[in-house]
């Protein structure tokens, strides 16, 4: 499979350069030249597969030419072996024709697992057969960072090194990431902001020295293999819940437009999806553009669901690309007036194609709360905050009651005890993976927000472990 920009100006790769550039040269996102077609019967004949059978069924596709299907299937297989639930993402129901897919029984309890895990693999798999090794470097703000720091954890052609900000991530957060007791994880705490972390990221990437000695690279939520990734689970929860064929909706809290982005590819391959629903935070910009066909950022505000506090979803360049008809031209100018201006606006032709497919809403801390209050007087069951926004925009924007909707929940509720408890009044019950974390011993170095003294420290870890 070949992979194209979504601004038409980069030269067309194969999937495993896709998988290691991330960004493409022209500033685009990479997406596959056609989308593989999947019939009624190939979904049905889907019914009794394992996650990781699935996953392997829907991914080979995306990844032929590149890697081969026993490859894999061993990394597929590998990825999946060590979550929670024999199911690895289970399903239930919550109201009539209403259901929750957990997504949340991977190594950091929330839905990044679920591609991450996968993507570390492909990223070391593909390294070692060119003979390579990288140095991954992030920074967050305490929620994704852990799922990165898992995904690349023993993996020998990975290093990796991600800076949070010092006393500013929950102590579940730091630790989740602290106490990997891994030799290639590195952890840093910045004396500054998470501002100040990014900044520090981007220098580091800015100094092309710096990147070339540290063959420095990113696994962030634009490259093309998360999403790959995250289309197996739309299709799981359609054989699962027993429609497989038949008109299905999904309810999703997004931020970056990923997840969501995946459940239209699985519709463009072949599941008929009816209804894509978007639940939002404060940081409402999807569902207000979704309103006036206008996008346009405004300040972050934080939130009961700090996941979603995004005010620019990057993936949306992917349905843009597939709305104007995969003219990288028209993608590229809207692009670039976004950068320029902070704003770009749709026609509404093109309003009415997204309108025809996704509808979406948002809410603020106390309507989140009341959800998780109500979902848990109805049913016993507790959300995190961020699946209370999917079970709350899935209610009041579900078009059809006879099309079953699948609201995703994406994050165990454990990782948020404060929104819970002050929802219910109940603390949730947290997985053995969360509960033996205040036991392990921490690791971390703690640095000032001075790019000279990080490089330093990156650069020295590095040499030493070359040495070793
Ligand atoms: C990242 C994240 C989201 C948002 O996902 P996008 O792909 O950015 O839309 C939602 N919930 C949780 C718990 C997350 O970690």
């Amino acid at each position: 499979m070949k992979y194209v920009s979504t601004r038409g100006m980069a030269p067309a790769l194969a999937f495993d350069d896709v998988l290691l550039v991330g960004l493409a040269r022209d500033g685009g996102l990479y997406v596959p030249r056609t989308w593989p077609r999947l019939g009624k019967d190939d979904i049905r004949s889907f019914g009794g597969l394992s996650y990781a059978e699935l996953a392997t069924r829907i991914m080979l596709p995306f990844v032929k030419g590149s890697i081969s299907e026993a490859d894999l299937a061993a990394i597929v297989g590998e990825s999946y072996g060590g979550f929670a639930h024999p199911d690895v993402a289970p399903i239930k129901e919550l109201g009539a024709g209403e259901w929750l897919l957990e997504l949340f029984h991977g190594p950091t309890c929330a839905f990044k697992d679920y591609s991450l895990q996968v993507v570390g693999r492909l990223f070391d798999f593909v390294l070692k057969q060119r003979s390579k090794r990288v140095t991954i470097i992030g920074a967050t703000s305490g929620d994704t960072g852990s799922a990165a720091i898992e995904a690349c954890r023993d993996r020998d052609a990975i290093e990796i090194f991600i800076l949070h900000p010092k006393g500013r991530v929950s102590e579940v957060q730091r630790r989740q990431m602290t106490t990997v007791a891994s030799a290639n994880v590195h952890n840093i705490a910045i004396e500054g902001t998470f501002d100040d972390c990014q900044e520090l990221v981007k220098a580091m990437f800015n100094d092309l020295s710096f990147r070339d000695r540290c063959h420095l690279a990113a696994v962030n939520s634009i490259n093309w293999a998360r999403i790959m990734a995250q289309i197996v689970y739309y299709f799981w929860a359609a054989v699962a819940i027993g429609a497989a064929g038949r008109p299905i909706a999904f309810a999703v809290p997004t931020g970056n437009f990923g997840n969501i982005f995946a459940g239209y590819a699985a519709s463009l391959m072949g599941l008929p999806v009816r209804q894509l629903i978007i639940g939002s935070n404060r940081n409402d910009i999807l569902t207000r553009f979704l309103g006036s066909g206008r996008m346009e950022a405004s300040r972050v505000m934080p939130t009961l669901s700090p996941s979603m506090d995004i005010q620019a979803s990057s993936n949306f360049e992917r349905l843009l690309f597939e709305l104007y008809g995969r003219d990288g031209t028209e993608v590229a100018a809207l692009m670039d007036r976004f950068g320029e201006t902070g704003a770009f606006s749709v026609d509404a032709d093109r309003l009415r194609g997204i309108r025809a497919l996704f509808d979406g809403e948002r809410f603020d801390d106390e309507q989140t709360k009341r959800t998780i209050k109500a979902v848990y007087q109805e049913s016993g069951w507790i959300l995190d905050p961020h699946s209370a926004v999917g079970v709350a925009a899935g209610r009041a924007k579900r078009r059809d009651a006879e099309v079953p909707m699948v609201v995703l929940a994406t994050a165990h509720p454990a990782k948020f005890p404060e929104a819970v408890r002050a929802a219910t009044g109940e603390s949730p019950e947290p997985p053995p993976r969360l509960a033996d974390l205040f036991e392990r011993q921490e690791r971390y170095r703690v640095l000032p927000k001075d790019l000279r003294e990080v490089q330093t420290f990156v650069l020295e870890t590095l040499r030493g472990k070359r040495a070793a």
